[in-house]
């Protein structure tokens, strides 16, 4: 029987309030409204924004809440006026959207949609503000208008890519977020030449993918840059061959990239949101040619500081959001470089758990223990 137009009775991990475990329980899933469409969530990956907002510290807090933002899954029915999504569509959900319409859309250079670019602080879907989740008629809810971690979720149509049916929802789940910013701004922004030499500052799961980019244009050296001596043996899987760690040198970072490679990396990627990195990042590539990428989200009242001269000498500063990927243009074209196995997923999959132990997750990505760990909805 279909279950279009009806409520649905599904499992949903939810979070009642800030740091406290998630709790499985029973909710019900309203019907798809004007624009959205409702998703069957077969595999979602927990990253660290999850983590951030669950923990509420310097986020303003709003629970109760279904967490969770990468996921891949099938839709299950569609709304009012959802053209390009139908029943049985192999979808993942994104963070940020595409409407189509407006003034970013439009532009081929832009990803940052006016209508549904990331909105941390919305709790309600964007069509009447109101939440399509209750738990015993109380409203949930949502993150990022995607909340994956419930068996089934009501999406945005514009926040959904439709990929090919072929590709196995528990890898290319990853491709929702993390994966696609570090991968995007190497290839899309950063753009490294075969041999060329990449410095990645921050080993997480961002900056592996900025490092996989790497590995992907053919760069000859990839510099990976970390204050946690444990990401560097990680890294080697990912293609970075030289690794430096500032604490272990009593000169500036840049100083010691700039020695390594005669002059200074031909691009570089910053992937930790500390601005004094962002500084060292751009500082350290090569002048006439040098191209760095800030990629980490600072604080609220950072500066970026550094001699206009760094810039006359031919260096160029780029920022770049979601990898520059449009989320449903381009994101099933990740999922196809996986299927052709120019992108490799699988080696950012270092753990997996059932939906009913979802907040095991948790304790993996708050230890620092994982690259991701991928919650089978099944299972
Ligand atoms: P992560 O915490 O897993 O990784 C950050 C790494 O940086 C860690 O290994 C840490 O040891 C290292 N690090 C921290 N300070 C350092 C320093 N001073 N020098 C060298 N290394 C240092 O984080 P992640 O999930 O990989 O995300 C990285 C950044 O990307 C975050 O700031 C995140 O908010 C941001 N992000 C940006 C976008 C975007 O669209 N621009 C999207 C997602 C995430
Ligand atoms: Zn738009």
């Amino acid at each position: 029987m279909s279950t279009a137009g009806h409520f649905i009775r599904c499992l949903a991990a939810v979070a009642w309030e800030a740091g406290k475990p998630l709790v499985m329980e029973e909710v019900e899933v309203a019907p798809p409204q004007k624009h959205e469409v409702r998703i069957k969530v077969h595999f979602t990956s927990l990253c660290h924004t999850d983590v951030c907002f669950w923990e509420a510290k310097g986020q303003t807090p709003l629970f109760p809440r279904i967490f969770g933002h990468e996921a891949g899954g099938v839709v299950e029915s569609v709304g009012e006026g959802v053209t390009d999504l139908q029943s049985g569509d192999h979808v993942l959900t994104i963070f940020t959207g595409e409407c189509g319409n407006c003034r970013h859309c439009h532009s081929e250079e832009s990803n940052m949609c006016d209508l549904l670019r990331i909105n941390t602080e919305r709790g309600g879907m964007i069509h009447d503000g109101e939440s399509r989740f209750s738990s015993n008629g109380k409203p949930i809810h949502h993150f990022l208008g995607t909340s994956t971690f419930s068996e089934f979720t009501v999406v945005h149509s514009g926040q959904v890519a439709k990929i090919n049916p072929e590709a196995p929802l528990d890898k290319v789940c990853i491709v929702s977020c993390g994966l696609s910013t570090g991968l995007g701004a190497t290839l899309n922004v950063a753009k490294p030449k075969r041999g060329q030499s990449v410095a990645i500052f921050g080993l997480g799961a961002v900056g592996l993918a900025a490092a996989e980019g790497a590995r992907i244009s053919g760069a000859g050296r990839i510099i990976g840059v970390d204050l946690n001596p444990n990401r560097f043996e990680e890294a080697k899987k990912f293609g970075v061959t030289d690794f430096v760690n500032p604490r272990e040198h009593d000169k500036p970072v840049q100083q010691v990239i700039i020695e390594m490679t005669d002059g200074g990396v031909d691009r570089s990627v910053e992937c930790t949101g500390s601005v004094q990195v962002m500084i060292q990042a751009f500082e350290c590539v090569h002048e006439g040619w040098g191209v760095a990428v800030l990629v980490g989200v600072p604080r609220q009242d950072d500066a970026f500081r550094t001699h206009p001269m760094n810039f006359l000498n031919e260096r160029t500063l780029k920022g770049s959001f979601f990898g520059n990927y449009k989320p449903k243009t381009d994101i099933p074209g990740v999922v196809e470089k996986y299927m052709n196995k120019e992108l490799d997923l699988d080696k950012f999959i270092t753990h997996a758990v059932p939906f009913s132990k979802i907040n095991e997750a948790f304790d993996y990505m708050s230890k620092g223990e994982c690259i991701r760990c991928v919650i089978d909805m099944g299972a």
